[in-house]
């Protein structure tokens, strides 16, 4: 079974912000072309759990902090063909799990993929919001807000299942960020409450957890340092933009080491850049590899100095960007 997932349409407001990279990669180019909805799903899964561990382990310091519960809702009605896709996950309506973070709250309280959703909080997930029209991840965002709502009164949400089972899920601490993956155009992005990365860069980055999680550090730090207020209407946008890109792959060495991640992984990352086996990032706005190699080192040096690793405390952010010379 095959079948095309729309990308996300939420993407308007992501496109104002950072993007690791705004290369049009030649390899998105595909047809609209069916994705085995298999690897749909253990993509979902990766980065739910990659992007859990990460904003779980930073809860701590991170400024915008909430109970959540590692669980990514979906809605058949994103797909091309809404009644094929109910059919090949076996669901029972729209709405479902479509990845829950391993270790998160949810796969612990027993949700799965596949779920079928039928009410969230006692009210049916009909009542919550209208099947989607114009756009389609409108209904699903909904309710995933509305989890997080109850999560934010409350610590704690109730699912209701397909099979009349209501799960209660506790939420456990984390940074306030969503993490999605898409297939559209960039390779990863962030803005104050999102996280997103593209389907293609998954694949370079050879499905490599320790790899994913560099790329998802470094937008989680863009998003938990607030880059898109410091950037949204300022006039010298390319020198703020690249104390954005200095300071994230500063801080992405302390929200992997607090995630349990070697932080050495930022790294190994710049140095595939280097070797030209990663072609990710755009030099013009995060700076050559090698400036960035001995910044994510000179960082971690900096970070032994902080055992407890709270870089609310011990990150120093720059100061406003210096106003570059006209030319
Ligand atoms: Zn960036």
């Amino acid at each position: 079974m095959r079948s095309t997932r729309r990308a996300r349409a939420d993407g308007r407001r992501l496109a104002a912000v950072l993007a690791l990279a705004s290369l049009a990669l030649a390899n998105l180019a595909l047809p609209a072309a069916a994705q085995p909805i298999d690897q749909l799903q253990r993509d979902d899964e990766a980065v739910q759990s990659l992007g859990w561990r990460l904003s779980h382990g930073n809860a701590a310091f991170c400024a915008r902090a909430a109970p959540g519960i590692g669980l990514l809702l979906a809605d058949a009605q994103t797909f091309d063909d809404p009644a094929r896709a109910r059919q090949a996950y076996g669901l029972s309506g729209d709405i479902a799990v479509a990845a829950v973070a391993a270790d998160g709250p949810a796969a612990r309280a027993g949700l799965a993929a596949n779920a079928t959703v039928g009410a969230i909080e006692g009210a049916p997930v009909k009542s919550l919001m209208p099947p989607p029209r114009n756009d389609s991840w409108a209904r699903v965002l909904g309710l995933q807000q509305r989890i997080e709502r109850a999560l934010a009164q409350s610590g704690v949400v109730s699912l209701t299942l397909a099979d009349d089972r209501v799960i209660a899920v506790r939420g456990a601490p984390a940074c306030a960020v969503r993490f999605i993956v898409d297939d559209g155009k960039g390779n990863a992005a962030a803005s104050r409450d999102q996280v997103r990365i593209g389907r293609e860069t998954l694949r370079k980055l050879g499905d490599d957890p320790a790899m994913i999680a560099a790329v998802l550090a470094h937008e989680l730090a863009h998003a938990a340092l607030d880059h898109e207020s410091l950037i949204t209407g300022v006039r010298n946008r390319r020198a703020v933009t690249q104390r954005c890109e200095r300071e994230a792959d500063r801080l992405s060495v302390w929200i992997l080491a607090n995630a349990g991640f070697d932080p050495a992984a930022a790294a190994a990352m710049n140095e595939r850049l280097a070797a030209g086996t990663l072609a990710l990032i755009a030099s013009s706005t995060h700076g050559s590899t090698r400036a960035r190699l001995a910044r994510i080192r000179a960082e971690i040096a900096q970070m032994a100095a902080a055992p407890d690793h709270d870089w609310a405390k011990h990150f120093r952010r720059e100061d406003t960007a210096p106003a570059e010379p006209a030319r």
